[in-house]
């Protein structure tokens, strides 16, 4: 018998650490980590401990034995990584891999006075930074948020029906409570404290503020009533509390258009279509829980430019995508390729996996039926040429082999890619939408670090930002140790009246636990896991009132 990764894996390699046969690839240290979808166990070395599953973040790693449902796949998913692999010669051992010499996180010299760091950004690429910093180092951590609550993408980003990629997030939280951590929520780096008063009263300071803007279509019709960005719609089933309520209206459309192919498309369109009564067991906002029990939408149509071959979903969610209960998986076969590209897959291949998929060359004046079962529609080889109008959205034109397709859609949503925003006083490219920097040092500045999307833009999952994070403190601890991080003239005290001078409602981590606990209770009352509280008002009065009466738990 030997264990399996499955869906959720985030790459993370913390089952790597654990496993006392290492026989869970890439590692850290081979040079295809980062780019694999996920991670692998070798069935041929696994001896069953059960290590990495103990280990596991996200509860990805099961027996294959209790694998069930669209899961059983990923015995054989495991397997592929390693067929063909040349036994490695040092070894000549069964398996492709040697030992490589020990990795020793870098840390500072015992006598080291302890050095202050602020890390803006609560989201996994800051906290990953803030992890190394406190379990290697005594250096004490200033967390910070512009919003009162903390979690970054991973409360905001990752999609509800996926409650076991928010366990890499419930994993990194425990650094909220360490007694060298300190919280500073509802504060804005850049509006409410400047990046040199903040950098005044710390050492060093890592920005981890993601890249929460996105890329535009630049198509005529991009700005009509019923086009937005995949951004808003995730923020809005996510309760982010800048997105109101009212920012996404599903209205009368029958059928979307996504435009992209990457897991946010995928998200936006499993949530779509799912069964309200299955997403009413998440923590979906209350309000698109209510939007999405009304929607008329039973169809969802996903552009992608290139062929199934070369699509950026990880084969991982495309392999959920076909398990969405009441939903059926269809392939538009406009195309021929599209077709050949499919058949033509090897095991190990993406392209294979939509061999159950219904194939059908869509009838696009068919209206999508009340009566048959919803549908996502993947339309390859197909770019949007225009929305078309004139009041709001009612057809996107998209290219196809025969010419362009009309497709009546009342809602069309870009979904290709985030970008990253000016920060006020830190440099910035725009050609790529990411703060400069050599291994996580900011150019030109001193004491200024980045990581996780706007250190390297906006790809990798959760789990890649353990090694951008370790690149970018072992660059901020050499300069430590090289004398180089300017004295902070004030103290950690300072900056908190500061702060909460300019802000009026400072959120600590008294504070945030008083959010979860009342986020919790009104989910219990409702059968949930959760229930978001949606706005920054109510965020803060929760902050406020929790605080008075419960202790940090
Ligand atoms: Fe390694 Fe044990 Fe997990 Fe097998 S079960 S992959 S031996 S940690």
């Amino acid at each position: 018998m030997t264990y399996a990764i499955t869906q959720t894996c985030c790459s993370d390699a913390t089952c790597v650490a654990v496993c006392p046969v290492n026989c869970i690839h890439p590692t850290p240290d081979e040079p295809d980590f980062g780019t694999t979808e996920m991670l692998y166990v070798d069935p041929k070395t696994c001896i069953d401990c059960g290590a990495c599953a103990d280990a596991c973040p996200v509860d990805a790693i099961f027996p294959v034995d209790r694998l069930t449902g669209p899961l059983k796949k990923y015995e054989a998913i495991n397997a592929a990584h390693y067929e063909g692999r040349e036994p490695a010669p040092v070894l000549a051992s069964p398996t492709f891999h040697a030992w490589g010499e020990p990795a020793f996180a870098r840390s500072l010299p015992s006598d080291f006075a302890p050095i202050r760091v602020a890390v803006v950004g609560t989201g996994p690429a800051g906290m990953y930074a803030a992890e190394d910093l406190l379990l290697h180092t005594n250096a004490e951590v200033t967390l910070i948020d512009r919003l009162p609550v903390a979690g970054g993408l991973v409360r905001y980003g990752v999609a509800p029906d996926h409650p076991g990629t928010k366990g890499a997030g419930d994993a990194l939280a425990r650094f909220h409570t360490h007694p060298r951590a300190t919280v500073r929520l509802g504060v804005e780096i850049g509006k409410d404290v400047t990046p040199e008063e903040l950098a005044a009263h710390h050492d060093a300071v890592v920005y981890a503020v993601g890249a929460p803007s996105d890329r535009r279509l630049g198509i005529p019709g991009e700005d009509l009533p019923g086009s937005l960005s995949a951004t808003s719609l995730v923020s809005w089933y996510n309760a982010h509390p800048e997105t109101a309520p009212e920012a996404v209206a599903l209205g009368t459309a029958r059928r979307a258009v996504i435009v992209g192919n990457g897991n946010v498309a995928l998200d936006v369109a499993r949530i779509l279509v799912s069964d309200p009564a299955a997403l009413a067991a998440t923590d979906i906002a209350d309000h698109a829980l209510a939007a999405l029990r009304d929607s008329r939408v039973r169809e969802v149509v996903l552009l992608g430019r290139r062929g199934p071959e070369d699509a950026a979903y990880t084969a991982s969610e495309l392999l959920a995508l076909g398990h969405v209960p009441g939903v059926e998986l269809v392939v538009d076969t406009h195309d021929p390729r599209i077709a050949g590209a499919i058949d033509a897959a090897g095991p190990g291949d993406k392209a294979a996996l939509l061999r159950d998929a219904t194939r059908e060359t869509v009838d696009w004046t068919r209206a999508p039926g009340d009566g048959g079962p919803r549908r996502i529609v993947l339309r390859f080889h197909s770019a949007p040429e225009e929305a078309l109008g004139p009041d709001a959205v009612r057809a996107v034109r998209a290219g196809g082999a025969d010419g362009p397709a009309e497709i009546p859609a009342g809602l069309l949503v870009r979904a290709i890619g985030y970008r990253g925003v000016p920060l006020a006083g830190l440099p910035f490219d725009e050609a790529t939408g990411t703060v400069p920097h050599t291994a996580g040092r900011v150019d030109g500045m001193t004491g200024a670090y980045v990581v996780g999307w706007i250190k390297r833009g906006p790809s990798g999952g959760i789990g890649a930002n353990r090694a951008c994070a370790a690149e970018t403190v072992g660059s901020l601890l050499a300069d430590a140790v090289d004398g180089r991080l300017p004295k902070p003239a004030g103290s950690a005290k300072a900056f908190a009246r500061l702060a909460r001078d300019r802000t009026g409602r400072l959120i600590d981590a008294r504070g945030l636990a008083a959010i979860d606990r009342a986020e919790r209770a009104r989910g219990a009352a409702a059968g949930r896991p959760r229930v978001k509280l949606a706005t920054v008002p109510e965020l803060v009065a929760a902050a406020r009132r929790g605080r008075l009466r419960g202790p940090v738990g």
